[in-house]
């Protein structure tokens, strides 16, 4: 039986991915399936608290509509399940462990100013397989305290899109610009960029991915080698060195301006269509 501690922290994770959908305006989605389940009503889930377990028809308080909603979507919501091999690790594509190489080339690396107040080296996390790739900037503070990209506020947040779109974090490849924390999380200067974006683009070529994902406009003036706005180019198909790459806002920028979050959702869904993934209607028609 789960602990009342444990049946609060599920329900805390089902009401942050439930604002979630909210603000990518996925709500009507869910709630349809909330209505299918009421017509079908599914087995009872015993992780699910069984005040939770109520349909939003049947919750008498606006509390209790909110609780019996996040469970629908606990139940309705095609989310990654660990249970078998990545999507993409089925078709190897790159014999041999050479993003080891790369990490080793760049060993323990003082080529840029940023070596002096790193804790540790954020070489990037994820699938070698994978052909799906986000770039973002630099390390922030957790970043830079545990070694892996996008842990912190806004790596929630990219975690929370990756699994929108029906993945694991383990199904793409999460990597930086820049692989040490520039102090106080300013942006990295252009010789810091000029040092470690070969190792960036080392890292590409390795994985050869189908679609790359730029987070922000440090990746993506680095990859597109240009100093335009990102906000022409979001959302656009744009290529680099005969890769699929598409320019978004950064996560960092979604937490402060959650309305924008709409439209990284739109992005995200052509990169879906891009990789034959389903892409969920979010209207209700
Ligand atoms: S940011 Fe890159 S180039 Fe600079 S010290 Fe770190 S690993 Fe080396």
């Amino acid at each position: 039986m789960p602990t009342e501690s444990a049946n609060s922290a599920l329900q805390q994770k089902i009401k942050q991915r439930l604002e979630f959908y909210e603000d990518l305006d996925l709500a009507p989605f869910y709630r349809d399936r909330a209505a299918s389940l009421t017509a079908h009503p599914a087995i009872e889930d015993p992780t699910v608290p069984k005040a939770a377990s109520k349909l939003p028809s049947q919750a008498s308080t606006p509390e209790a509509v909110q609780v019996a909603a996040a469970a629908s979507v606990a139940k309705s919501f095609v989310a990654p399940v660990p249970a078998g091999p990545s999507l993409f690790e089925v078709a190897e594509k790159h014999p041999g462990e050479t993003l080891l190489h790369v990490r080793e080339d760049l060993g323990e690396c003082t080529r840029c100013k940023l070596h002096r107040t790193r804790n540790k080296i954020v070489f990037g996390d994820g699938s070698s397989q994978a052909q799906l790739v986000f770039v973002g900037e630099g390390p922030g503070a957790d970043e830079d305290a545990q070694g892996l990209p996008f842990v912190g506020r806004a790596g929630r947040l990219l975690t929370q899109m990756i699994e929108a779109m029906g993945l694991q974090r383990r199904d793409v490849y999460i990597c930086n610009v820049v692989k040490c924390r520039p102090p106080g999380n300013r942006q990295p200067e252009g010789d810091e960029v000029e040092s470690c974006s070969p190792f960036l683009f080392r890292q590409l070529d390795v994985l050869k991915p189908k679609v790359i994902v730029c987070l922000g406009a440090t990746a993506f003036r680095t990859l597109l080698q240009s100093n335009r706005s990102i906000s022409h180019f979001r959302g656009q198909w744009l290529d680099f060195r005969g890769y699929k790459m598409l320019p978004t806002y950064h996560p960092a920028y979604l937490l402060r301006n959650p309305a924008a979050k709409a439209d990284v959702w739109k992005d995200l869904q052509k990169v879906m269509a891009e990789l034959g993934l389903e892409v969920k209607k979010n209207k209700a028609k």
